[in-house]
């Protein structure tokens, strides 16, 4: 799209800047309640080079990958290469421990528990088992038990590409009007009330879009970077000085080994579940017990199954599903090719996905526990700017991102304890690194979910959104983004996000 042509709409009640994981789900709520949605995009129909330019950012902390390859600028934002994987934060993580300064949120859990359930059905996982319990009872299999560990499943969104998975909306509803290469580079505002978002295309074109009132969705490095612009001299929603801090992502590394003492004991408990048509991965959580008693982080693993077999099976899998999934233009012909050269190796995938419902392990695989932690709620890892511009004329995300020695910590606390816990079914060898902080710190990836940096606060001098999300100081400006968590624990954040979007819905739309 060249221009911006005028809009044939009525005025929006509500304009979404930002059309990913939170914008739709939130459009979509919206639209049930009779309303009137702005949506403006900065990206196009699908990922370009140009698009993803303003997202290139100056890193001065530890390497940190997914500020790059982890979030994408495009009609369905980060879900047309996201993993879908859904889960909800546990109780402990909206309570204030005494141990973990700058924890808890300023709701419990329970506030959030009617948006969980909507979210589910909104993410396409409406008929799927959702008590841990019943997935093992229909499968004919006992439910682990470990003293010091709780296992627990994720689930897998079946089309996680949300641009298809609301595609109905996005294209075909009378009261949506969407805008793509609209890039929102600044407000116009009157003191606390936002009239305008003004937008510029990547070709220069700027246009102001006006509404009642305004949600930012932007993703969440990206909401930090929006509302730390300069040209906005004066920042009523940053008099706490939160603007950009204690930046958190979960870390994910490789802590340990497992030897399984019984092979098949160790593949029912851990392989990845597939039934009627929904994925469950088998995890295990630190108790809140051992927690509050260890002082730790909230702290999970994974068994990840590693080797070269394992690689081209990931890889085939990947292909497979393009195919399936109709996407198959994405498909490479190296790809195409893998798939007819490893026939056999698909066949074997296929028959235990099918008859077994499970996943393929390739034998001799090395198993790893793979560890996800939360990070200190009052991390000193932070978002400022560049002094560099993008190619929308905007400063660039500065990056600073740490791993501290408590989380450090926290994760050997995990391994000992997976050592007792797990000890009559595998022999936990703990990563050699481990003691050495610096070393193992070196160990310690992002894993692409970019929390904090706007904390939401009852009071404007401990946060920078109010319960509701609204912009401190502001009448009309709202954010719906991963950047309002206080704190993170470990779970993938966006199935709460989309609860925190359809409980905006909710809010912007009184019955
Ligand atoms: C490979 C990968 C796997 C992942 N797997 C999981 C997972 O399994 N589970 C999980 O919970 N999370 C996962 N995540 C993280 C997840 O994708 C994000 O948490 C989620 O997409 C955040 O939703 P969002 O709406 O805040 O941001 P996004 O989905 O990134 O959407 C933000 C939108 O805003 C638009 N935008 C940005 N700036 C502007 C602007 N100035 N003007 C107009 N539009 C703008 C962007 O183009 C984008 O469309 C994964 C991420 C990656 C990269």
């Amino acid at each position: 799209m060249q221009g911006l042509p005028e809009s044939t709409m009525q005025p929006a009640d509500v304009c979404i800047v930002g059309a990913g994981a939170a914008g739709i789900v939130l459009a979509v709520e919206l639209v049930r309640q009779g309303k009137r949605v702005l949506m403006l995009e900065g990206g196009g129909p699908g990922i370009e080079d140009a698009s993803q330019e303003p997202y290139r950012s100056e890193i001065t902390g530890l390497p940190h990958n997914g500020v790059h390859i982890g979030r994408f600028r495009a009609k369905g934002g980060t879900t047309t290469r996201w993993g879908g994987q859904i889960l909800e934060l546990d109780d402990a993580d909206f309570t204030a421990r005494e141990w973990v300064p700058g924890s808890g949120w300023p709701f419990p859990k329970q506030e959030l528990a009617p948006y969980y359930a909507r979210a589910i059905a909104l993410e396409g996982l409406a008929r799927a088992t959702l008590s841990d319990e019943a997935v093992w009872r229909e499968l004919n299999l006992q439910s682990p038990f470990f003293t010091e560990l709780e296992p627990f499943f994720s689930r897998w969104c079946p089309e996680p590409d949300f641009s298809r998975l609301h595609r109905n909306l996005l294209e075909n509803s009378s009261q949506v009007d969407l805008w793509l290469h609209a890039n929102a580079i600044a407000l116009v505002r009157e003191g606390p009330k936002i009239l305008g978002v003004k937008t510029r295309t990547l070709s220069g074109i700027e246009t102001i879009f006006r509404a009642d009132r305004f949600v930012f969705a932007l993703g969440g490095i990206e909401s930090c970077r929006f509302f730390l612009q300069p040209e906005e001299a004066e920042k009523p929603w940053n008099r706490s000085g939160l603007l950009g801090r204690h930046f958190q992502d979960h870390i994910i590394a490789p802590a340990a080994t497992l030897e399984p003492l019984n092979a098949a004991t160790f593949h029912n408990i851990f392989d990845n579940i597939f039934h009627r048509g929904f994925k469950y991965q088998p995890k295990l959580r630190l108790s809140p017990s051992v927690q509050a008693q260890q002082r730790t982080l909230n702290v999970a693993a994974m068994i990840l199954y590693k080797g070269d077999t394992e690689a081209i099976a990931g890889q085939l899998k990947i292909t497979a599903r393009k195919l399936l999934g109709g996407k198959w233009r994405q498909a490479s012909s190296s790809e195409l090719f893998a798939l007819l050269r490893h026939s056999p190796l698909l066949a074997r995938q296929i028959y235990r996905y099918s008859v077994k419902h499970r996943a393929y392990v390739a034998p001799r695989s090395r198993i790893e526990l793979g560890v996800h932690t939360e990070q200190d709620p009052l991390s000193r890892s932070s978002i400022t700017l560049s002094e560099t511009r993008d190619s929308l004329g905007m400063l660039r995300t500065r990056l600073d991102w740490h791993v501290s020695n408590n989380e450090i910590d926290s994760i050997r606390a995990f391994v000992k304890v997976a050592q007792r816990s797990l000890s009559s079914i595998a022999r936990v060898v703990p990563d050699p690194d481990l003691d050495s902080y610096d070393r193992f710190r070196l160990k310690c990836g992002d894993n692409y979910h970019h929390m904090g940096g706007m904390r939401v606060s009852s009071s404007p001098s401990d946060g920078v959104v109010d319960l509701n999300l609204r912009l401190h100081g502001m009448e009309n400006g709202y954010v719906c983004s991963a950047a309002v968590y206080p704190n993170s624990g470990f779970s993938n954040p966006t199935h709460t996000l989309l609860a925190l979007a359809v409980r905006l819905a909710d809010h912007l739309s009184p019955i």
